[in-house]
């Protein structure tokens, strides 16, 4: 009997989950599966840079666990740029660690992360308001 998985946190759930190479068509087309968490995992060490102490921290699991992670995302990602297949973007334990609050301004729903300081209004009208405080009279 297994110990039951430890959830990963992830702030973001991708937008786009699937990749797949120009000019090849889809069936015949091998892929490659990454995770969400393995994502969440790229994300935060190789894009943003932290190390994976503070990734491991972040998604609230071991560090050996970030380093399998990110071990098998880079191998998948490899896999498709060498030999041309698919990214395909699914699964994997995670529970999202965001919240959706409503604007104050426009009242459109948005989602941000947890556990920030969180601006009462969205990124549009945080922009807009940006810009408004450009233009003194
Ligand atoms: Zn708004």
């Amino acid at each position: 009997m297994g110990r039951p998985r430890k959830c990963r946190w992830v702030e973001m759930e991708p937008g786009i989950t699937f990749f797949k190479p120009q000019g090849i068509p889809l069936r015949g087309l091998q892929q490659t599966v990454i995770s969400v968490d393995e994502l969440e995992a790229m994300r935060l060490a190789d894009f943003l840079e932290l190390t994976q102490e503070e990734v491991a921290k972040r998604m609230q699991v071991s560090r050996p666990t970030v380093t399998r992670m990110l071990a098998r995302a880079h191998r998948a990602v490899a896999d498709a740029l060498v030999h041309g297949k698919a990214i395909r973007i699914e699964g994997g334990d995670y529970r999202l660690n965001a919240v959706q609050i409503q604007c104050g301004a426009c009242g459109h729903p948005w989602v941000a992360p947890e556990g920030k300081d969180l601006p009462p209004l969205c990124t549009e009208c945080m922009r807009q308001e940006g810009e408004g405080e450009g233009e003194k009279e």
